[in-house]
C-alpha cells in the first residue's frame, strides 16, 4: 500500500510527486524457501517494529522489489528457482532509484560464497547460524542506510527541481523553458506535427515599478504568472524568458489555434486585478507567435522570430497579438 505526497506543484506544469509507503513505515522484505526461516525472521523483523513481507522464491523476491514494497531485503541463497545471487544481480539492474539495501542469508559460509554474494551486490551477508541479536543488528544497519539513501535520493530530485524553476513565479526557468522547446521540436519532429511558442512581455511594466514600487511589480509578475497557467493546456509548458518577459512552448498547435490561445491570454490580462487597495493598477500585454510546421525549425530561429513579432505588436501600439509569418 502507497500513498503520494506531491512535493511541488506549479504552473510550469512540473509536479514532483513521492511515492510512500502507508505510514512511512520500513517494510523489511523475507525471500526464504523454508516456511520455518521465515517465520522467525518475521519475528526478529517484527520485534524491532518493522513490518515483514514474506516470499517463498526468488521470482516474488524481485517482483516485490520491483513494486517497491521494501527498502530492506533479506535473501536466501538457495532457493528454488532463481537463487539468492541471481536475485540480487536482477535488483542491481534496476532503475538507480530502486533503493534497497540487501543482506544474504545463508548457511554457505565460506570466504567465496560471501565474496560472491558481496560482488553480486548485496551490501551484506549474513550467517544462518548468526544468532538473533547480530541479526537484529545487522536489519538496524540496512535500516538506516537505505533510509539515508532514500533522503539522498529525494533531496537530489528537489534540487534537480529547483534548478529549473523561477523562484519568483514557480515558471520554468530561462533555461527550462529552452530545453523544454527543444524536447516538443523533436518530438514533433518525430510526429510530424506541428509546434508553436508565444513571446509575451508585459506592456511599460517599468512604469508599474516606478509609480508603485518593485514589490507591486512583483505581485503583477505572479499573478500574471498565475493567469498563464489557468489560460494554457495541460500539455503547454510555460516559462519566464526574464524579467517581464514569458515564453509558451505549444504543442501539437498550428499557427491559428496559437494566434487564439495568445488572444484568450491577452484579453484576461487587461482584467486582471492585481490588488484590492490599487483599483487603477492594470496590465497589458504584447505578443509575438511563431509556428514551426512539422516542428521544421530550431528553437533558437523560432524565438528570435516570436521575438520580432513581438516587436512589431510593441511598435503597433501594444496589447496586441503578432503571428511571425
Ligand atoms: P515595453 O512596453 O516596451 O515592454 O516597456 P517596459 O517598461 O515593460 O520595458 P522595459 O524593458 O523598459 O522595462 C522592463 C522593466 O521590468 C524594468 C525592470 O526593472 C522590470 N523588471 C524586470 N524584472 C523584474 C522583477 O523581477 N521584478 C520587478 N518588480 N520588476 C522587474
Ligand atoms: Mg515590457
Ligand atoms: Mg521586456
Amino acid at each position: 500500500m502507497y500513498c503520494a505526497r506531491v512535493l511541488f506543484l506549479c504552473p510550469g506544469r512540473l509536479i514532483l510527486v513521492e511515492i510512500l509507503p502507508i505510514g512511512d513505515g520500513m517494510k523489511i522484505l523475507i525471500a526464504d524457501d523454508d516456511p520455518i526461516s521465515r517465520k522467525i525472521l518475521s519475528k526478529i523483523v517484527t520485534d524491532l517494529g518493522y513490518e515483514p513481507i514474506t516470499v517463498s522464491n526468488g521470482k516474488d523476491a524481485l517482483e516485490s522489489v520491483k513494486r517497491k514494497e521494501c527498502s530492506v531485503v533479506l535473501l536466501d541463497w538457495m532457493m528454488p528457482g532463481m537463487n539468492g545471487i541471481e536475485v540480487c544481480r536482477e535488483i542491481r539492474m534496476l532503475d538507480s532509484d530502486n533503493i534497497c539495501y540487501i543482506i544474504i542469508n545463508s548457511a554457505r559460509e565460506g570466504s567465496d560464497d560471501i565474496s560472491r554474494a558481496l560482488k553480486a551486490g548485496a551490501n551484506d551477508y549474513i550467517s544462518k547460524k548468526s544468532n538473533s541479536i547480530e541479526l537484529k543488528a545487522r536489519i538496524g544497519v540496512g535500516v538506516r542506510t537505505a533510509q539515508l539513501e532514500k533522503k539522498l535520493i529525494d533531496l537530489n530530485n528537489r534540487l534537480k527541481y529547483l534548478v529549473r524553476i523561477d523562484s519568483l513565479t514557480g515558471l520554468l526557468n530561462h533555461a527550462a523553458i529552452l530545453k523544454e522547446l527543444s524536447i516538443e521540436l523533436e518530438r514533433g519532429r518525430r510526429d510530424a506535427t506541428s509546434t508553436s511558442i508565444l513571446m509575451l512581455d508585459l506592456d511599460r511594466f517599468k512604469a508599474v515599478n516606478d509609480t508603485y514600487g518593485h514589490q507591486t511589480g512583483d505581485k503583477v509578475l505572479i499573478r500574471f504568472s498565475n493567469l498563464l497557467g489557468q489560460s494554457c493546456r495541460s500539455f503547454d509548458r510555460i516559462g519566464r524568458y526574464g524579467g517581464e518577459e514569458f515564453l509558451i512552448v505549444l504543442p501539437r498547435t498550428e499557427d491559428e489555434e496559437s494566434l487564439s490561445i495568445g488572444n484568450r491570454i491577452r484579453a484576461r490580462a487587461e482584467t486582471l486585478q492585481i490588488d484590492n487597495e490599487i483599483e487603477n493598477l492594470r496590465v497589458t500585454c504584447s505578443i509575438g507567435s511563431c509556428t514551426a510546421a512539422n516542428s521544421e525549425k530550431h528553437s533558437f530561429s523560432m524565438v528570435a522570430a516570436a521575438d520580432s513579432a513581438l516587436f512589431r505588436a510593441k511598435k503597433a501600439g501594444r496589447n496586441m497579438v503578432m503571428s511571425c509569418k
